[in-house]
Order: structure tokens, then C-alpha cells, then sequence
């Protein structure tokens, strides 16, 4: 099925790659081994010689037909998936990088991939956080031993768009990995492709999935990076063209040496809730765009960041790169309100930590997800102990609204 739009792809996805006893879903497997009746054919798979399943931790059919499905939303080259995000996103760092390499990240991203590239410090690999939304520090940042550059498309809780189209172009002229999360704008709302993304990193818990019900994250290739000149691959997986070199060593050192491999059950939950990710995603952006004018104009909000509003730093570029503003935001409220008290008034609103639910969640960024790295870091991320993070669902916009006006009095 080529040439046919975002939706109508995803939809028959499965179907157009043959499902067994013609399933409009691929059926969950379960098995973790698989048999062979030639033992010939067993050695030729395990020497790549042949496709086909070996072992559960390094592939499975429901597994690969989530990834296809992947593939295809982001116009990949090949795509893996992982138990998480967070799973993808050390696999991607543990496959390409040795010690005494530099990479290049946002200094505003999600709190535990902040948290997993401080780690990777203790390893020999240096780390700089540079403000991303102006690609000359990004720049100013690259040495003769950076390997890669990393950033989020919306950040969180701040909502900072990266400079993404001169990044994409930097990291080109320097032969840099260029990796783009695409967990909040999802591959319906923004293609990294566009913009020079090399990998494409998704975790699947949030929009993807869309129901809260099950974690996995994902790393596309995207076919722009050349990984011919790339030092730090095996030799074993030079094999056949070289543009499945670095997807090839990320899948085998991702999920067959460090096993961060995907459930089938979980691929299943996620592929059905990957189906609606158009009319949920465009749902929930449409209540964010309303909710942020609303508390814009609320004399008991501070502050709203929100890509949607047209006082936001970054509005025009996200207005330019995204076909929607996203459902993620955060507000300051003024300094007479407290924050957990506002969050006990609100009534459909849920306090809890998820983002990219049906349900509108919210959370104390600086006490919750924020809270270990510090005030220090906190302040310099431009996140003040008021601020509260909504994760915009589904609901119907005037309960939300309603809800709103009541908590903040
Ligand atoms: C949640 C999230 C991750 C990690 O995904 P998990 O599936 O929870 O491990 C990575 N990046 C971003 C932007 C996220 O929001």
C-alpha cells in the first residue's frame, strides 16, 4: 500500500503484510523459540544469511509488525522497539558510543534522559546541555570528538522547540548522528525526517499507545545518515549495504546483548492504540489550544507556556514544523495559590505523572519528576516550584474549562 495518507497506512498496515488466516491484526506470538524443520535453515538464520526468528529477545512476529507500522508513520528505513523509551534511548547511547566520545543534548529534556546521559559520564562519554532553541549553541558546542547531537521536538515541561531544521543542517556538515524524540509531537503532528534526523526515537507509552496501558518505545532509521565513515561499528555487521549498518549493531547490542526487548502483548496494545493516534492527537490538541488561551487570560495564572500561543519564543517555528501545536503545557499560577491545592480542587483533572493519556493529567514539575536533579538545575531549566504540567486528554472541552475556572476560584 504506497502513496496512501497517514491514517488509511496505519490502518492496514498489518493487513498489507499478510497476517496469518488473513487476521486484520497481526495475532500475538508468544513463543519464544522457534522451530525449524532443516537445521540448515536454523544455522542460516542465525548467520544472517536468512530472515527468520531465533530467539524471543531479538524478534518476534506481533513485534516486527509494530514495527513496520512504525516505519511506515515515519517514513524510516528500519525500525526497532524496545520494552521503553527510556529502553530505546540507552540502547541507541550503549550501541554508538565508547569512552572518550562527546554528544551534544538539549539542556531541556525529559528528566530521566537528563538523568541516563549524566549517567553515561561515569563511562567516559562527555556530555553537553545546550540550549537548543538557538542552533549556534549547538555549534559553539561541537568538538572533534562529538559523535551526536539529541533533542526533543516540544521539551518538557517548558515547551522549548528546538532549532531543528539548522540543527539538522549542522549535523550534516559535520557528520553528526542527529537524533529527534518525536514522544510529544508523535509522527502524526511532525516528521524529524524533514529535518535531517538521522534516528528517531518514540516512546510508545505516551500518544502512540494512547491509553496508559502499556509501555515501549521505538528507534527509526531514517536512511539520511551515512554510516559507511561511522568508526565504531563491528565488523560483523558490515555486511550488505551499509545503510543498515548502524540499525543492524543498535538492534543486536540493544536487544540481543542488553535484552531491552518488547513484550508481544505490549506490541499488540500498542498497535491497536496506535489506530486512533490522528483523532485522539487532534482532539487533545484542539482542548490544549483552548485550555491555554483560557488560563492566558486568568488573572490566578502567572504564566502558560503553551507552542500554541502566540507569546510563546518558539510559536512561529512550531507553527512552521508541527500541523498542530501538541497537547502538552505548563503553567505558573500567582503567588498566593498553592499548587497542590489547586491540583486536589480540580475534578476530571487527575493528578498522576503519564503524559499522552485519553484522560487530562497534571503534576508539580519541581516536586515530582524534576524534583532530584536539584534547584539549581531547576532554575537554569526555567522551572519555578509553582509550576504545574498539564497533559491535555480527550475530554469534552467545556467540563475542562469548567473544571479550571472552579479550581482556580
Ligand atoms: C516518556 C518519555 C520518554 C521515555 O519513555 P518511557 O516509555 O516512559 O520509557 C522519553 N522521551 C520523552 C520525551 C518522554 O516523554
Amino acid at each position: 500500500m504506497t502513496n496512501k495518507g497517514f491514517d488509511t497506512t496505519n490502518l492496514h498496515s498489518d493487513r498489507s503484510d499478510h497476517p496469518e488466516h488473513g487476521s486484520l491484526h497481526k495475532p500475538i506470538h508468544t513463543s519464544i523459540a522457534f522451530e525449524y524443520d532443516d537445521a540448515r535453515d536454523l544455522a542460516a538464520v542465525f548467520q544472517g544469511k536468512k530472515s527468520g526468528y531465533n530467539y524471543g529477545r531479538q524478534q518476534n512476529p506481533t513485534v516486527n509488525a509494530l514495527q513496520n507500522r512504525i516505519n511506515r508513520m515515519e517514513q524510516g528505513l528500519t525500525t526497532v522497539a524496545f520494552s521503553t523509551g527510556m529502553a530505546a534511548i540507552g540502547s541507541v547511547l550503549f550501541s554508538l558510543l565508547r569512552q572518550g566520545d562527546h554528544l551534544i543534548a538539549s539542556a531541556f529534556l525529559f528528566g530521566n534522559t537528563n538523568s541516563l546521559f549524566n549517567t553515561f559520564t561515569n563511562f567516559g562519554v562527555e556530555v553537553s546541555f545546550v540550549d537548543a532553541t538557538d542552533a549556534d549553541n549547538v555549534k559553539a558546542a561541537v568538538k572533534s570528538n562529538t559523535k551526536l547531537v539529541f533533542v526533543e521536538t516540544i521539551a518538557n515541561p517548558v515547551t522549548q522547540v528546538a532549532d531543528m531544521e539548522r540543527i539538522g543542517e549542522l549535523c550534516t556538515q559535520h557528520k553528526l548522528i542527529y537524533i529527534v524524540d518525536n514522544t510529544i509531537t508523535t509522527p502524526w503532528l511532525f516528521s524529524p525526517k524533514t529535518v535531517g534526523a538521522s534516528l528517531i526515537i518514540n516512546s510508545l507509552s505516551k500518544y502512540f499507545g494512547g491509553h496508559g496501558a502499556a509501555l515501549g518505545g521505538s528507534v527509526t532509521d531514517t536512511g539520511l545518515y551515512d554510516w559507511s565513515d561511522y568508526p565504531h561499528l563491528y565488523d560483523n555487521y558490515k555486511t550488505g549495504s551499509a545503510s543498515q549498518w548502524g540499525i543492524t549493531q543498535i538492534k543486536k547490542k540493544g536487544l540481543r546483548d542488553f535484552g531491552a526487548t518488547l513484550a508481544p502483548e505490549a506490541a499488540h496494545t500498542l498497535a491497536l492504540g496506535s489506530e486512533t493516534m490522528s483523532l485522539r492527537v487532534e482532539r487533545a490538541c484542539r482542548n490544549a489550544q483552548a485550555l491555554a488561551e483560557f488560563c492566558e487570560q486568568h488573572p490566578r495564572v502567572r504564566k502558560v507556556n503553551y507552542p500554541g500561543l502566540p507569546s510563546h519564543s518558539q510559536h512561529d517555528r512550531a507553527a512552521k514544523l508541527f500541523s498542530h501545536f501538541g497537547a502538552l503545557m505548563s503553567i505558573e499560577l500567582v503567588d498566593e495559590l498553592d499548587c497542590f491545592d489547586f491540583l486536589n480542587r480540580l475534578e476530571c483533572v487527575v493528578s498522576s505523572s503519564n503524559l499522552g493519556d485519553t484522560r487530562t493529567l497534571a503534576i508539580p514539575v519541581a516536586h515530582t519528576i524534576f524534583f532530584e536533579m536539584g534547584a539549581a538545575r531547576r532554575a537554569s531549566m526555567g522551572i519555578p516550584d509553582s509550576m504545574i504540567r498539564l497533559a491535555v486528554g480527550i475530554e469534552d472541552i467545556d467540563d475542562l474549562l469548567a473544571d479550571f475556572a472552579q479550581a482556580l476560584g
